[in-house]
Order: C-alpha cells, then structure tokens, then sequence
C-alpha cells in the first residue's frame, strides 16, 4: 500500500505553508477579491457511455492562470483556498459559471448533457448550500438532472447524518449526486446504500494498469459489481490507454472519463469536440 499511501497525502496536501504556498495563497486573495476571478475558466472533460461511445456529460474543472505564477493547478490551490475560506466565493463562482454555460448550451441546442461540478467539504457543509443551488436552477432555467455534485468518501462520512440530510435536499431538487475518487477514502460500505447517491466515480489509482495488476483487477471489478447491486452508475476516471477502456468494457462498467478519449477543454473546445462528433478508435 506504500504507493497509495503517497497518493493520498499527495493529495491532502501539506498543512505547513511554505513560501510558495504564502505567494500562491496572496495571488489567490487577490484574483477572487479584487481581480473578479482574473485569470479563472472552467474546463470540461467528456464523460463518455462506454457501451454507446457517445458523449454523456461533462466534468467542470476549474483552471486557474496567474500573471505571476503562470498556471496554478487546483490541487494546489484548492486546499488552500479551503484552509482560509476563499473556497466558498470560488465554490460560488463555478456553480454560477456551469450552470449560465449550461443554460447557454441548452439554448444553442446542445442535446442534455449532464454537468459534473466538484463540491469541497467546506462548501457541502455551508448552511445556505442550498439556497443558492436552488436560486441558480431557477435563475438559469435549468433541468435539475443536468447538474451532477460530486462530494468524496471524505466528506460523506465525516458526519453521516448531516450529509444524509444535506444530500436528501440536494436530491429532493432533483439534482444529482456522485462520489468521487471512490475506493480510496474511508469507505464503509455499510453506509453506501443509505447516501441518496446517483454515481460512483472509481478514482484512477484503481484504473491505471488495471489489466496487468491483479490488486486493482479484484478492488475494480467488486467496485463495479457492488455499484450495481445498489442501482449505482459507475464511472471510471482517468482512463489512459485502450487497455484500460477493453477491462472496464468487459466488465460492464458505465462510463468514462480520461485522457484516452479527451483531456479537460476549454468551453470553445468542448463545443467542436462535441460537434465533430468524434468517437472512440476502436
Ligand atoms: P477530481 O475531481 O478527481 O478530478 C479529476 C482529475 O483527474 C482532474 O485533475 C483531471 O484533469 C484529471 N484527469 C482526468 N483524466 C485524466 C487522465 O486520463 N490521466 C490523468 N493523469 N489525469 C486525469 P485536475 O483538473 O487537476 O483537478 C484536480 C482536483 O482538484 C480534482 O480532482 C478536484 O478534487 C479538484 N478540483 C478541480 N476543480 C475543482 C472545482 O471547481 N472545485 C473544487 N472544489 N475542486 C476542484
Ligand atoms: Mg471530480
Ligand atoms: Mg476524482
Ligand atoms: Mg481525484
């Protein structure tokens, strides 16, 4: 477990801020303070079908370019921005941000499409959530369904019961809810089929090599039989080579994300990938 080990603290990130967190923390209070989010976009990686290769819907992550720092990645800025609050006019802004892009593509005739959108713990447990998800499906005229929260294992099971409630009135909206980088936080199964949740994203530890390294195989393939004995839809993410896509083809998972099929785009770029219609090499 040594190599999953270093993935997870990679991705807790540090709690002492070095220098470069210091800098990164001060151009970060300054671009969402005084900069109107200067120099911030939203991505969309494709999720697509596996058994149809079509388009299904989109994960919206955020970009962050500095004229300082050049591109900041969000690993490194998000968990600072949850350790000193920004996160939740950030969470704000990419909620707004997808959900006008999302009422735009409607108009323009893009067929439904759901929207993946990351919710930070902080953010899922900020009491007026709600309100404001409410108040954008209305202000943007927007189909519930088309919008997908992804919350981790984490998050969830900090405090079972207060998730629970929030993610019922999440899904009495008729919003969707995924859990993301699943089989690498705290997973107690037992709780799984009591969350109101939609989907499972396998995370891409378990995908990368997944046909040559039997560990994964077995962790993957129960991943996949268990979502579906709870009505779950899976999605594999980080999904590289054609190796890859044939395992997770044949063992009936649902669909997929990674850089094999499309890495995350700009909205221009997503919209002529969508339109070219491009589909898997078989
Ligand atoms: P995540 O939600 O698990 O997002 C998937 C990450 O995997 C993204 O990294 C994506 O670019 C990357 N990825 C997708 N396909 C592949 C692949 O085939 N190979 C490899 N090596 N990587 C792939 P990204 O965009 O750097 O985001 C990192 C994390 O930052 C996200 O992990 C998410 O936890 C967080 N994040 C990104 N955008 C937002 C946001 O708007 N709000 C919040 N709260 N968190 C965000
Ligand atoms: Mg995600
Ligand atoms: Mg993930
Ligand atoms: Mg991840």
């Amino acid at each position: 477990y040594a190599n999953l080990k270093k993935y997870l603290s990679a991705q807790t990130g540090a709690q002492k801020l070095t220098p470069r967190m210091q800098l990164v923390e001060r151009e970060l209070q300054l671009a969402v303070k005084q900069k109107y989010f200067e120099g911030f976009e939203i991505y969309y990686q494709p999720i697509i079908d596996i058994k149809t290769n079509k388009i299904i819907g989109a994960e919206s992550l955020i970009r962050w370019q500095n004229s300082e720092l050049g591109p900041v990645s969000p690993a490194e800025f998000i968990p600072l921005a949850e350790s000193n609050g920004l996160i939740i006019d950030i969470g704000h802004w990419v909620l707004t941000q997808v959900c006008e892009q999302i009422n735009n593509w409607r108009k323009s005739g893009i067929y439904p499409l759901t929207f993946a959108v990351n919710l930070s713990a902080i953010e899922f447990n900020e009491p007026e959530l709600i309100n404001k998800i409410i108040h954008l499906l209305n202000f943007y005229n927007i189909e519930p369904g088309c919008l997908e929260l992804e919350l981790t294992e984490r998050m969830i099971m900090q405090d079972v019961h207060t998730a629970i409630y929030t993610m019922n009135k999440l899904r009495s909206l008729g919003v969707k809810i995924a859990v993301d980088d699943f089989g690498t936080g705290y997973s107690a199964l037992i709780y799984l089929k009591q969350f109101p949740i939609n989907t499972l994203k396998i995370d891409r530890y378990f995908v990368q090599d997944v046909p040559n390294d039997y560990q994964k195989a077995a962790i993957t393939t129960a991943l996949i039989q268990m979502g579906h004995n709870l009505n779950l839809k899976l999605v594999a993410e980080g999904v590289e080579t054609e190796a890859e896509l044939a395992f997770l083809r044949q063992h009936n998972c649902d669909a997929m994300q990674g850089y094999l099929f499309s890495r995350p785009l700009p909205k221009l770029e997503f919209e002529k990938f969508l339109a070219s219609n491009k589909s898997l090499p078989v």
